[in-house]
């Protein structure tokens, strides 16, 4: 167990920030905690920024998770607009960006994730714009009146969410997307056609398997030409083409990184008395057998839980099946798992897929029927295998394909 007199930092204010500071309490941890970030606002959780915020439904500050005296109140030193510059790890120690010098017992680092920004686009044009923070959702949002012409540049998750809500208010939207589907990185084509299909009926505009040439404009952004020449007139674009995980900060002082900081189940970088949690890591799961790097709300909250508890003195594993989900024109998409390569598709009427690896549960996407996801998650954490002939079959309850799953498996 850790002792009162041991002082843990946590740089990097955001959702798991937040939750790490505050598992740290819960989980009786006694010493100092100091709650670094660069933002100006208190930790918040960024989902709402491209739902009810962008639909004007809600102010951006109810995505902030405490106000601010709910730290001082906890024993949280709680220190915004702060930039962590440098890791001494030798000395235990962290340099902000003004000068100061900060001991810690244990580093966690919660750095998170900025937007990638598209090559080629130019700076400072009006109109042309990305979402990460609420600052970012507060200036789009400004942006979404009726009868303007919005060009989405990327066709993931976040770009889905922005075209559902300029449509819903109002907008004329087209989606651009070089990759031959919607959600390439995280969807097999045959169910992120759902998607797509889900969008084009509403009148959302797909221009799918073409590269955005250039965004023009003269002070405010006027159009997007395409490489095959298309010009698309555009009052707003909004551009979701990635994230980059904020690792450098770790990696300078000599941690191990690879498509994130990699730490292992106990939320442990290769430096010493050095956590992480959230998007910036690359983790292993023991569930799926593979490493991961996860964008997702529950990594940011969950990892940050286990990594708090694991500095406090409890050792626990982090090893959850992955859960995302997203709200785009009334239709509500819970994901669990992962996909792979090579994936067979099974559906179960229009609003479950499923895919299979080897005969095994790895990924399930609910459109609308999120009730079922909680049974997919622990069929993919049976590792059975399936029949796809009953996955298939909706008039089999899944809650009973998990029975049939779990019995065969503990059958001698
Ligand atoms: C618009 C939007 C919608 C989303 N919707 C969903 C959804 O529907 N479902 C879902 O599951 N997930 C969603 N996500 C993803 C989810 O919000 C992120 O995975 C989550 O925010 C990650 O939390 P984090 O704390 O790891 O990182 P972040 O939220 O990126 O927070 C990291 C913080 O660290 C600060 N920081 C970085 N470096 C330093 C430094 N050197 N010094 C001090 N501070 C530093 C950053 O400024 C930032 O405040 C969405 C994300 C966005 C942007």
């Amino acid at each position: 167990m850790s002792s009162a007199t041991e002082r843990v930092l946590i740089v990097g204010a955001g959702q798991a920030g937040g939750r790490a500071a505050e598992a740290l309490r819960a989980a009786g941890f006694a010493g100092e905690v100091v709650l670094i970030g660069e933002e100006r606002h208190e930790p918040y959780e960024r989902p709402r920024l491209s739902k009810s915020v962008l639909l004007s439904e809600e102010p951006a500050a109810a995505a902030i998770i405490h106000p601010r005296d709910w730290y001082a109140a906890h024993g949280v030193a709680l220190r915004t607009r702060t930039r962590v510059e440098a890791i001494a790890p030798g000395r235990q120690t962290v340099i902000t960006a003004d000068g100061q010098r900060l001991e810690y017992d244990k580093l966690l680092l919660c750095t998170g994730s900025r937007v990638r920004p598209l090559t080629g686009a130019p700076d400072g044009l009006q109109g042309v714009h990305y979402l990460r923070t609420i600052e970012d959702s507060e200036r789009l949002a400004a942006e979404l009146l009726p009868g303007r012409r919005m060009v989405v540049i990327g066709g993931g998750f976040i770009g889905m969410e922005v075209a559902s809500s300029a449509l819903k208010r109002g907008l004329a939207v087209t989606v651009v997307e070089r990759q031959g589907a919607l959600l390439d990185r995280v969807l097999p084509p045959a169910i992120a056609a759902q998607v797509a299909a889900l969008h084009t009926a509403h009148g959302v505009a797909l221009r799918l398997g073409v590269p955005v040439a250039r965004i023009h404009g003269n002070g405010a952004v006027k159009c997007v030409e395409l490489a095959d020449g298309a010009e698309l007139p555009a009052d707003v674009v909004a551009i979701g083409v990635g994230i980059i995980p904020n690792t450098e900060l770790a990696e300078t002082a000599g941690a191990a990184s690879s498509d994130g900081l990699v730490v292992d189940e106990y939320c442990r970088t290769s430096l010493a008395n050095v956590y992480a949690a959230g998007d910036v890591t690359n983790h292993y799961n023991p569930i799926l057998d593979r490493r991961v790097r996860l964008e997702s709300w529950q990594n940011a909250q969950n990892q940050a839980i286990v990594a708090a508890r694991n500095i406090a003195g409890t050792a626990q594993p982090y090893a959850e099946v992955p859960w995302f989900w997203s709200d785009q024109l009334g239709t509500n998409i819970q994901m669990v798992g992962v996909a792979e390569p090579q994936m067979d598709i099974v559906w179960r009427g229009s609003r479950i897929a499923f895919g299979l690896v080897q005969g095994r549960l790895r990924l399930a996407v609910a459109f609308n029927a999120g009730g079922e996801i909680r049974f997919a998650r622990r069929l993919i954490e049976s590792r059975a295998l399936l029949s796809k002939d009953r996955l298939a079959d909706a008039a089999i309850k899944l809650k009973d394909l998990l029975s049939e799953a779990t019995c065969s498996a503990s059958t001698p």
